[in-house]
Order: C-alpha cells, then structure tokens, then sequence
C-alpha cells in the first residue's frame, strides 16, 4: 500500500467577516479597528478549490441551518469558508 498524501493548496479568499475590509462594520454588527476574523487583513487563506460553509452559506454570521441568527458562525468562525488555514504562516 502506498499512501498518498493529499497536497492541499490555498489560496486567499474574501473574509467574509468584514467583507474584505479589513476593518469597519462587521457581520455581528460592531465597528472594528481591525477584523477580528482576518486581522485585519481582509483575506484569509482557504484550502483550494475554495468551499462557502455551509452552515451560514457563506455569509459569516447571521441566519444559519440551525435557524438561530449568529454574531459569528460557530462553524467557520465568521470566516465563510469552510477550508480555512489555522495556524501561523511563519510556520508553513
Ligand atoms: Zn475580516
Ligand atoms: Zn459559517
């Protein structure tokens, strides 16, 4: 048996959080200096090809499957991917 390691690629995608702004309103509806989600980068790295969580159809927060209405998505954190690297980049 000979085992494959699968080679996962990411890629940045919209933090769906702040909607790609890094900063301001977010989805819970609180103004931030800086997205608690992407840090205030606006992308986050997601494990390609890129998937939308399911739970909150990508929206990050809001309404999600369960019929609850989330100030952040407890699935993807408020990311809206459902792949999201998690960890320190320094350490790739
Ligand atoms: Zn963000
Ligand atoms: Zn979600």
């Amino acid at each position: 048996m000979v085992k494959v390691q699968p080679v996962i690629h990411y890629a940045p995608e919209t933090c769906a959080f702040c909607t790609g702004n890094g900063s301001g309103r977010c989805k819970d509806g609180n103004i931030y200096d800086v997205c608690p989600v992407c840090k205030g980068i606006g992308t986050l790295l997601v494990a390609q090809t890129a998937k939308k969580c399911a739970f909150c159809s990508g929206n990050g927060a809001g309404q999600a499957r369960d019929g609850y209405v989330y100030d952040r998505c407890p699935v993807c954190k408020g990311t809206g991917w459902a792949y999201v690297f998690e960890g320190e980049i320094e350490n790739m």
